[in-house]
């Protein structure tokens, strides 16, 4: 019997069994690949995928692999050391496959020859060989549901405004008159210098809204996320997040000093296991799932959550980026949907910048927990207030949208009305439903830009979304619908991708 009660296995059976989970996962015959390819690169594994297999691995061994476990290794080889060490009790003979080998270093001084400049420069080549490039094309016009491409109007089916908050005549009028008030930024860090009641009043209406005790707002969305992670969560606390999570939680928990794991996509037998089985240990637990998933447009099933967060002592954030102002009676998001107790969520995250219609992130929580971030949130003690105007829009529309719901209304008519045309004309979208999100899965990243480039040209705009923002080999157009929608302009956008992808084979 080894360490932890697992029967003894040798290194060899341990290689054998590992390597038949990666071929399993991989849907590759054994023999097609090495012990020692890369397991990232040559490979063509996605990080879905490796996590799918650790997950697998960990079931056949019954131990738990941290991210922290695995970040140095890039082999079935240096995976099957490591599990060996672990159920034999060994601290890691290998920490990390790096610190056994000697590194090399090319000193460089023009970027331009760097690897990861010239890695840019081939993906884009091999990504838009026809010289279309689907980022950062300019809109110069409001965006709503359209907005003004090269000078043309088009049907703007790929941008946040959700409820059409951005450009409504009241939140304008909120911003030019804060901006007569108080100018256009905080002129300072909120703890020192740049504190406002215009502040005050946005955080009690966020946490009013939210049903919390209090709330915090910084000046972005992404940094939020970032810098709540890093500060809440310490040495000695454990965070366990979903693999399909945004990259602002990924570069979080990154960034903290907190032991680490990713469970696979609503995994809830998965994250159970890592639960009980890391149950006498850490300080503080945090579970953290997004309400809305950004790529899929899936609604996460947050009261089980709910309910391993309370069997298992943990504390539960969700990021409400795509479900606040979205779904939910009112609109009020994953409480609101689900008939959630006010407490059930510890930790409500949100952005700004998508139904709020402005830009910046809060977290919403028990004023322990907001009075501490006070003080040591460092992206918001370090950095100065959101903009005065902002703040003033952002809080006109949470009082819109209390008041009148009659844009959550129409936005999930236009939901409805396009997620069913799409699946009439036989296109696949993911695990759209009820969000704002409306995937549609095209394949290469090749064809998925080259539609968006096309679709450009019938007077349609929606951004394709590429790996790695989603696994290899499913790219897709991701649609993002508003309440300013037409149903009209939900057709036209949905007959022309029909016809797109019949001429080019997409459809039969
Ligand atoms: N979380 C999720 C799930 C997101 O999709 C995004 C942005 N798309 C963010 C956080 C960051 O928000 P922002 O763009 O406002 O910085």
């Amino acid at each position: 019997m080894a360490a932890n009660g697992n029967p003894q296995a040798s290194l060899s059976e341990i290689l054998e069994k590992v390597h038949a989970i990666f071929a399993e996962e991989l849907q590759l015959d054994p023999s097609a690949f090495s012990n020692d390819d890369d397991l990232s690169t040559g490979l063509g594994l996605d990080s879905l995928a490796i996590y799918s297999a650790i997950t697998e691995i960990e079931d056949a061994y019954q131990i738990v692999l941290n991210d922290s476990d695995i970040s140095g290794i890039s082999t079935i080889s240096g995976l099957a050391q490591l599990v060996f060490d672990r159920i034999n009790g060994f601290v890691s003979s290998l920490s990390s496959e790096a610190d056994t080998q000697e590194r090399e270093y090319h000193r460089l001084t023009d970027f331009a020859e760097s690897p990861e400049y010239l890695g840019l420069r081939q993906r884009m080549a091999e990504t838009f060989p026809e010289g279309f490039n689907p980022y950062f094309v300019p809109h110069d016009s409001l965006i709503r549901d359209t907005s003004v491409v090269n000078g043309k109007e088009v049907i703007n089916l790929g941008s946040y405004n959700y409820l059409g908050m951005s450009g409504h005549p009241e939140t304008m009028q909120a911003a030019i008159d804060a901006i007569r008030k108080y100018g256009t930024s905080a002129s300072g860090s909120r703890t020192l210098a740049g504190e406002k009641t215009l502040y005050q009043q946005l955080e009690k209406a966020i946490a009013d809204w939210k049903h919390t005790e209090d709330a915090i707002v910084c000046t972005g969305g992404w940094a939020t996320n970032l810098t709540f992670l890093s500060s809440f969560m310490h040495d000695g606390d454990f965070i366990v997040y979903d693999a399909l999570s945004h990259n602002s939680i990924a570069e979080g928990v990154a960034l903290s000093r907190a032991e680490s794991k990713a469970f696979p996509h609503n995994d809830l037998q998965t994250l159970e296991n890592i639960l009980h089985k890391v149950q006498d240990k850490y300080n503080k637990v945090l579970i953290v799932v997004e309400g809305v998933y950004s790529m899929d447009g899936d609604i996460a099933p947050i009261p089980e959550f709910v309910r391993l967060k309370k069997a298992y002592k943990c504390f539960l954030m969700v990021d409400e980026a795509h479900s606040g102002g979205v779904i939910g009676d009112h609109a009020g998001g994953c409480d609101d949907y689900f008939h959630l107790d006010p407490h059930d969520i510890d930790i409500k995250y949100g952005t700004l910048s998508k139904a709020l219609g402005t830009c910046g992130g809060y977290i919403a929580a028990d004023k322990e927990i907001v009075e501490y971030l006070r003080y040591f949130m460092s992206g918001f003690v370090f950095s100065a207030g959101i903009s005065p105007p902002l703040a003033a829009a952002c809080m006109k529309a949470i009082e819109i949208i209390r008041r009148d719901n009659s844009a959550a209304t129409k936005l999930h008519e236009n939901i409805r009305y396009f997620v069913r045309r799409c699946k009439e004309e036989g296109m696949n979208t993911c695990l759209a439903g009820e969000s704002a999100v409306v995937p549609v899965l095209i394949g290469s990243d090749q064809d998925a830009a080259r539609l968006s480039a096309e679709l450009l040209d019938e007077g349609v705009f929606v951004p394709p979304a590429m790996y790695p923002a989603v696994p290899i080999g499913e790219s897709r157009l991701r649609f993002t619908i508003s309440a300013t929608h037409s149903i009209e302009q939900l057709e036209k956008a949905v007959s022309s991708l029909a016809k797109l992808m019949h001429e080019e084979g997409f459809l039969k």
